[in-house]
């Protein structure tokens, strides 16, 4: 197919300093969980992007010095010259497509807190970074830089620079963002300095001019000189001599970067989930940077759709796309949009199971894009899949998340697939989930794999068909794949988090309830053990009920764990807007049907809140009664030439969306594969 002429601006060439990247499309610098001990997984994670279009391909952060070091989270370094080696793996892959390959050199400063190298972190003057992410927090303070601090680090910024030019890199980065050393300089309530790097906005910014500087330097005209900052808050203080200190800085920078690479000041905001931040939500902050430099910027904004990015360069808000998440879902937007296949690109649902994975310290995992982290590791190529291994026909019974996945990757490959679901609708948990508040975008999942499935001849689809065993055995299909799911539970744990058993009484509810309908009465407590999106969603749902709502954890803040994918604030901004009061550290100990029973999970103190209505959002337990039966008659079974019957996803063990596609694409590419005994390849330092 053609491209659609519209379309053709994100084709042009752009120069960015001595080099030229071939199309618009950038892929910014993003952290993958890949360091240096992964160097062929990096390869490959970063050389499919290049495959797949993207003009430019970077790094996530590279460390300039053991200074900088974040350990436990994953990080790269450029700290001596046998790093060069893992670094020039990557800029081969991307420069085997045609593409530009960037690099983030990196200081962390006070962010750092040097776990592995246990030196002193280094700051402006002193001040910790304040960190609401366990995480990140430590018990080390920083010590103020004094000027020969200053000079080695502009010297680790040459040598890193240096490093990166013989490793191949044709963009280096001045990183002064995200809390980051050169960003703390730039802000007054971290820079105390007397000295010529603090107090006047000229003086604030010295330190980046020199940074630049240096780098110019160090890579002479071989590459290009990109300044990655963050502008949120500096845009929100007034300037003196321009509407605000942002305009100030990027006036007295203006053309001293061959490129602006222009972000937010925190992952929250930057890396914005799709519950709280639509597509292209950066550009109040970074709208103005392109009227003050002749250079051309990068941003980003979750951007997926062709004609957003069309109206972010014709507006003249952006003349690069950058692109992390949309790049990690579908590393072929590029091409789907220069092939006029842009409604199959795999659109980025906003999750932030990507960020949570670094924040696990493992290599990335997406929740739309199973490949992702895989290439190299189990050699899944996001768009090439082995032929047939034999001609068996596949029943999948199930087509949620891992149905789904398992069916589009098994078409894919050309086997005959039969994908059945008892509802009238596919989708499993997000035919409910889908219509939450916020989770809109999720639908994306499910839908992609939809579009993919219709129309192929060797794909049959029967929404509304519950199979029993003797369907099964009917159907005479060679593979039966069970993607049944799981069902939410009554359980309760008690005081030392052992299972208690599940809460028997009136008007106890789970999630699988509320899906199927179920309008609880008021007033209703939410009791969150999943701890999760699920919870806290259901809590907003119910208030937009006009019910009245409260929220009750076991852990120290609504939705714990989703302070790993960036919602956690906003979750909690979102249930006082809602007016839905969050009691932590609380477990249930007994419902009456008028009063709830509750006790502290640390003290064991007993309280009450009055309750009608209790909803568990607590563990859940695989549907496997249709395998279970299918099992105990594997006589019939093989008597209906059934070879194999396999349970995937939630069935297998109930988990996040993400999980579930893994579970149904690993299903799909190891059939008829031969399964080694260690089923991935182990990578080791280059
Ligand atoms: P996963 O996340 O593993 O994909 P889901 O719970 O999202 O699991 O989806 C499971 C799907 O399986 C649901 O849509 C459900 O309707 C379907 N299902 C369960 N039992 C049967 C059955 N016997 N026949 C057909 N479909 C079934
Ligand atoms: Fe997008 Fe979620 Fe994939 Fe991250 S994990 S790239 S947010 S779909």
């Amino acid at each position: 197919m053609a491209r659609n002429p519209r379309f053709d601006v994100l084709f042009e060439p752009v120069r960015i300093g001595p080099v030229t990247a071939p199309n618009r499309f950038y892929q910014v610098p993003h952290a993958s969980g890949m360091t240096n001990a992964l160097p062929h997984v990096r390869s490959a994670f970063r050389g499919v992007k290049a495959e797949g279009g993207w003009g430019v391909v970077c790094t996530g952060a590279v460390s300039i010095d053991p200074s900088s070091d974040d350990s436990p989270l994953p990080f790269a370094t450029l700290w001596d010259e046998r790093d060069i080696r893992a670094h020039a793996l990557m800029t081969d892959a991307v420069h085997a497509h045609g593409a530009l390959a960037g690099v983030e050199l990196w200081h962390g400063g006070a962010c750092c807190l040097n776990r592995t190298s246990r030196i002193a972190p280094l700051s402006p003057s002193g001040m910790p970074w304040l960190s609401t992410h366990v995480g990140f927090m430590g018990n080390l303070r920083p010590r103020a830089m004094d000027a020969a601090d200053i000079k080695a680090l502009l010297h680790w910024q040459a040598q890193g620079a240096r490093r990166a030019v013989a490793a191949g890199f044709d963009i280096v980065y001045v990183y002064a963002g995200m809390g980051y050393l050169p960003y703390e300089f730039l802000l007054p309530e971290y820079n105390r300095r007397t000295d010529a790097y603090g107090g006047s906005i000229e003086n604030r910014v010295r330190l980046v001019r020199e940074l630049l500087a240096v780098t110019r330097d160090a890579v002479g005209t071989k590459c290009a000189v990109a300044l990655r900052i963050s502008l949120e808050e500096l845009r929100a203080r007034p300037g003196t001599h321009a509407a605000s200190e942002a305009h100030e800085v990027v006036a007295l920078l203006a053309d001293i970067p061959d490129l602006w690479d222009v972000k937010m000041d925190s992952s929250p905001t930057d890396c914005a989930p799709s519950r709280f931040a639509p597509e292209g939500s950066h550009e109040p902050i970074i709208d103005f940077v392109k009227q003050v430099t002749r250079q051309p910027v990068v941003g980003v904004g979750r951007f997926t759709s062709p004609d957003v990015m069309v109206s972010q360069i014709r507006r003249g808000v952006l003349d690069l796309i950058g692109g992390a998440r949309p790049s990690i879902a579908d590393p072929f937007l590029p091409n789907k949009i220069d092939e006029g296949r842009e409604h199959e690109i795999r659109e980025c649902i906003g999750c932030n199971i990507c960020i949570s994975s670094w924040h696990d310290g493992v290599p990335v995992r997406c929740t739309q894009n199973p490949t992702a982290g895989e290439e190299w590791r189990r050699d899944w190529h996001p768009e090439r899949f082995a032929a047939p291994g034999s001609d068996g026909a596949v029943l999948i019974v199930g087509g949620g998340p891992a149905g789904l996945e398992c069916a589009v990757t098994l078409a894919r490959r050309g086997y005959a697939v039969t994908l059945a679901d008892a509802a009238p609708e596919f989708g499993g948990r997000l035919r409910f989930e889908r219509r939450l508040p916020g989770l809109a975008a999720w639908g994306r999942v499910v839908d992609w794999r939809l579009g993919q499935l219709r129309g192929r001849a060797n794909v049959n689809l029967y929404p509304g068909s519950t199979l029993s065993v003797d369907d099964i055995l009917g159907l005479e299909h060679r593979h039966v794949v069970i993607a049944t799911g799981a069902r939410w539970t009554r359980m309760l744990y008690g005081a030392i988090e052992f299972p208690q058993g599940e809460l028997a009484g009136p008007r106890v509810y789970t999630p699988d309830d509320l899906a199927a309908g179920v309008v609880p009465e008021g007033p209703v407590v939410v009791f969150d053990i999943d701890n999760y999106y699920l919870g806290g969603v259901i809590a907003e749902r119910l208030a937009q009920l006009d019910l009245e709502v409260s929220y009750v954890t076991t852990a120290g803040s609504a939705s714990a764990w989703t302070i790993m994918t960036n919602e956690q604030p906003l979750v909690h901004r979102a249930l006082a807007r809602a007016k839905v009061p969050i009691h932590t550290l609380l477990r249930v100990t007994a419902f009456d049907g008028a009063l709830l029973s509750l006790a502290h999970v640390f003290t064991h103190a007993p309280t009450t809140l009055p309750c009608r209505s209790l909803v568990i959002v607590g563990i859940r337990t695989p549907d496997d009664s249709l395998i279970d039966a299918l099992n105990a008659r594997r006589e019939d079974a093989g008597q209906a030439g059934i070879a194999s019957i396999t349970r995937i996803g939630d069935c297998l063990a109930p988990g996040a969306i993400v999980h579930a596609v893994h579970s149904g694409h690993r299903y799909a590419r190891e059939l008829d594969a031969g399964i080694d005994p260690v089923p991935y390849r182990r990578d080791f330092p280059a």
